[in-house]
């Protein structure tokens, strides 16, 4: 026997969620995950970085800047800070604006779940989408798994996500469906992702494992000043997570160790006052210590800092302030926290988020081709995209 929705939603993640508290009529959301909002519980964390105060267009990547503007403007920031305060979930300003939970993210999941419950949404877990096939009045779905059988509805959303951590459930799936019906998908890559660097440069990296420093990282196209952290397995921190969405492969990167330090009045100075002292542990002193040691040895540097000219001082000071690096790549998708790219925004309605030419069909979240800076803008994106969809299949 053939069961009749309203709306199914593939994917109950952050926004297939928030779009099933507001869809209103019988709505089925299915997952083949074992829960529900499972990035969201890993997220921040585990506080859950939900949003971010300052949240604007220009806090994402698409191929259309424009798009994100109607559903961020609808559903703000503001929106979703009124309903976790009307859950009772104290939260907090960590830093730039981020609003984390004060206790745990798997409260945002318990929000989310009490919403759907209260729209009379029902969630299938452990379950597969078969086939997709286009029928009069929507769409019919085969299913496998907990829920088995076909279905069919007559709005189809789609909310998988992206292809980052696989591991977590992570599937090519929305991309398949745009496909299935002529939507453009712009070419996906990992984001918000370490970089990585040649085996030369990994083993000079090696000692600073650990190390942390202010820095500012320049790609191409923009630059993010915040922490930078030596790994491992290359470089990590926040500024080199933001520029890592914006830089693309055999591009290099520029970075401003401790932006706005002085470095040459600082070098001068002490040679002003200890013309003796030996100029690679002036560096190591300036910076945090292994930095510095490292950057010495990269400057070339030695002997008393008194015999250091102006001219070569500045030369010093020039590498600290622009140093150019060239990743081999990124950690890719296996540490991603999103995937750049996605469904074409084109194709894409940016009032509802429904598939200009296939009346009844939507996508959502991630799986579009809208990617939030790190920060919480990605939540805000499920959201206020989530919302849009919701609110649009209600009122049809
Ligand atoms: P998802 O939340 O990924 O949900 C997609 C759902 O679809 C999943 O439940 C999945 O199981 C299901 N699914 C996938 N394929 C199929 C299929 N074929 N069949 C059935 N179901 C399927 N963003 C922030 O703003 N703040 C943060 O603090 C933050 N922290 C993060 C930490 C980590 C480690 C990671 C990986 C990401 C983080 N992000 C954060 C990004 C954020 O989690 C995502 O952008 C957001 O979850 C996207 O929401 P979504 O609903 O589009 O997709």
């Amino acid at each position: 026997m053939t069961s009749h929705f309203s709306t199914i939603i593939i994917g109950a993640g952050a926004a297939g969620m928030m779009c099933a508290a507001h869809a209103g009529g019988d709505t089925l959301v299915i997952d083949h995950a074992r829960a529900p909002g499972e990035k969201i519980r890993i997220s921040g964390g585990g506080r859950c970085n939900f949003t971010n105060i300052h949240a604007g267009p220009d806090n994402f990547i698409s191929g259309n800047p424009h798009f994100a503007k109607s559903a961020l403007k609808r559903y703000t920031q503001w929106d979703f800070i009124g309903l976790v305060a009307s859950h009772g979930i104290a939260w907090h300003e960590k830093t730039l604006g981020q609003l984390f939970c004060d206790d745990s993210s798997k409260q945002i999941v318990s929000l989310l779940i009490t919403e759907m419950e209260r729209a009379g949404a029902r969630l299938a877990l452990r379950t597969a989408v078969d086939s997709i096939e286009k029928t009069e009045s929507g769409f019919r779905l085969t299913l496998s798994g907990d829920r088995q059988g076909e279905v069919t509805c007559r709005n189809l959303v789609i909310a998988t996500g992206g292809l980052s951590i696989p591991k977590m459930g992570a599937t090519r799936f929305g991309y398949d469906v745009a496909r299935q019906f002529g939507i453009a998908v712009t070419p996906t890559r990992a984001g918000l992702v370490p970089f990585t660097f040649d085996e030369t440069a990994m083993q000079d990296f090696k000692p600073m494992a650990g190390v942390a420093c202010d820095a500012r990282v320049t790609t191409d196209r923009t630059a993010f000043e915040e922490a930078m952290l030596f790994t491992h397995r290359g470089l990590s921190g926040p500024a080199v997570l933001q520029a890592s969405s914006y830089w693309r492969d055999g591009e290099t990167i520029r970075v401003t160790l401790m932006p706005g330090t002085d470095f040459l009045g600082k070098l001068r100075a002490i040679r002003m006052s200890n013309g003796r002292r030996d100029i690679a542990a002036v560096i190591a002193d300036i910076l945090p210590r292994r930095l510095g040691q490292y950057m010495a040895g990269l400057a070339g540097v030695s002997g008393n800092i008194a015999d250091y000219s102006d001219r070569k001082l500045q030369a010093i000071a020039d590498l600290l302030s622009a140093w150019t690096l060239k990743p081999a790549g990124t950690e890719g998708y296996r540490t991603a926290e999103v995937t750049v790219g996605g469904v074409s925004t084109e194709a894409l309605s940016s009032q509802t988020m429904m598939a200009r030419d296939v009346p009844g069909l939507y996508f959502i979240g991630e799986v579009v081709d809208v990617t939030g800076w790190l920060g919480g803008y990605n939540f805000q994106w499920a959201w206020s995209s989530g919302w849009a969809a919701g609110t649009a299949i209600a009122a049809a």
